[in-house]
């Protein structure tokens, strides 16, 4: 029987590595909630709006198209028709998608479809707030973190971002963005009643998904 299983944590705990495995040894269906955040927050700097003006955001969010493919590197990112995957990934995005992501009436819009594409269940989400809002029915709650300074230097190796920055100031951008995740008035990053805790910090991904895998087959 298919499930849900929901996959929250702070940035850079490999939620992204280990859902896409999970989801792939399952036969389920990935989805990168904080892809959707993303894309909002690309948009809106791309069309030179304030990411403050929550109106302004909103209405453009109201207008975009958002779609989340399979493509051969994983997770293909849409907007309107275009491949922004790889932009979305930018630092800019990084120190502002926060501030996108607690405006409430894009988190309504985005929360809406992610529900819809959990509704025939045989799904893997990974965001923020998936088990403790999004799907607060999936079977399966994961809570996945790892140290600062373990997240900061998987993000530091994977950043093809020439933004010039050193790991010091990446470890101290994922731990303002993890500050403001967790102190925003609506659906903050919290551990979900009745999620698992892992802790992946020197644990090889594969060990990780295998753990999930397991606890999802049951
Ligand atoms: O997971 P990722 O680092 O790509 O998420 C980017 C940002 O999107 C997070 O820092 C957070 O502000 C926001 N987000 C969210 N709720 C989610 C997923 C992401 O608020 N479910």
């Amino acid at each position: 029987e298919r499930i849900n299983i929901a996959i929250d944590g702070p940035a850079g705990a490999g939620k992204s590595t280990v859902a896409r495995s999970v989801a792939e040894a399952l036969g389920y269906i990935y989805i990168d909630t904080g892809a959707m955040y993303r894309a909002v927050t690309w948009s809106a700097r791309e069309a030179g709006l304030n990411v403050e003006d929550d109106q302004a955001v909103t209405d453009l969010a109201r207008e975009l198209e958002i779609t989340l493919a399979p493509g051969p590197d994983g997770q293909v990112v849409l907007l309107n028709g275009q491949d922004i995957t790889d932009k979305i990934r930018s630092r800019d995005v990084n120190l502002h998608v926060s501030r996108v992501a607690a405006n409430d009436a894009v988190r309504l819009l985005l929360v809406e479809m992610q529900r819809k594409l959990a509704a025939d269940k045989g799904v893997v989400m990974d965001g923020r707030d998936i088990g403790s809002h999004v799907l607060p029915n999936a079977e399966l709650k994961i809570y996945l973190t790892a140290s600062v300074q373990e997240r900061a230097l998987r993000r530091f190796r994977e950043s093809g971002d020439a933004s010039g920055i050193t790991l010091e100031q990446m470890e101290r951008e994922i731990e303002e963005r993890d500050r403001k995740d967790m102190e925003r008035a609506i659906s903050p990053l919290i551990r979900a009643e009745g999620a698992i805790l892992l802790d992946s910090t020197g644990i090889p991904a594969g060990e990780v998904v295998s753990q999930i895998v397991t606890l999802g087959s049951k």
